[in-house]
């Protein structure tokens, strides 16, 4: 089954001028949605993981499917003012201006064996503060796997040192 048969090409959305990649049509199809999971399983076979760390709001969708498979906790990573208790932040640089990401103090224990989730690589500027925010936790980044790596912007470069996958590559 070719997963990429399964992703969107939205013009212009959220923005003109950009070229989004809709990830629904793959959610919506269980065939796809099973074989997406599989394949995310596989690619942590035989590893230790602790806790599997996604981010707002895509991340959403496979972040705790992984998790629940492999038998870790789930940790949702939001924006600012979504969390309802106690906080740890990172901020990162966005196009124009800065963002800020936060997770629960609680959520990562020290020694923590993580993976981190998102639906995009893109820029890879969100993942760079994930891992930031989780290491400043105390966690272990084990590796990064994402649905879709957009290898034309050179997400992996902000990610040196770090093991990065993806099950579709454009
Ligand atoms: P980055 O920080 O530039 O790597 O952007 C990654 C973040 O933007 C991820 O959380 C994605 O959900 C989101 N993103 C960027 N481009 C797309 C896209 O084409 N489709 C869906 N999400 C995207």
């Amino acid at each position: 089954m070719n997963l990429k048969e399964f992703i969107r090409d939205v013009q212009d959305f959220p923005k003109p001028g950009i070229g989004f990649k809709d990830i629904t049509p793959l959610l919506l199809n269980p065939q796809a949605l099973q074989e997406g999971l599989n394949q995310f399983v596989k690619l942590v076979e035989g590893k230790k993981l602790d806790k599997v760390v996604s981010m707002e709001s895509r991340g959403f969708f496979f972040g705790p499917l992984i998790a629940n498979a492999i038998g870790a906790g789930f940790v949702p990573v939001r924006k600012p003012n979504k969390l309802p208790y106690e906080t740890i932040q990172q901020e990162y640089a966005l196009e124009y201006g800065t963002d800020i990401l936060e997770m629960h103090v609680d959520a990562i224990q020290k020694g923590d064996k993580v993976l981190i989730h998102d639906d995009v690589l893109a820029t890879g500027g969100t993942a760079e503060a994930v891992v930031k925010m989780v290491e400043k936790a105390g966690g272990e980044v084990v590796q990064l796997d994402f649905l879709i790596d957009l290898t034309f912007l050179n997400g992996k470069e902000k990610l040196e040192g770090y093991t990065i996958n993806s099950l579709i590559k454009y």
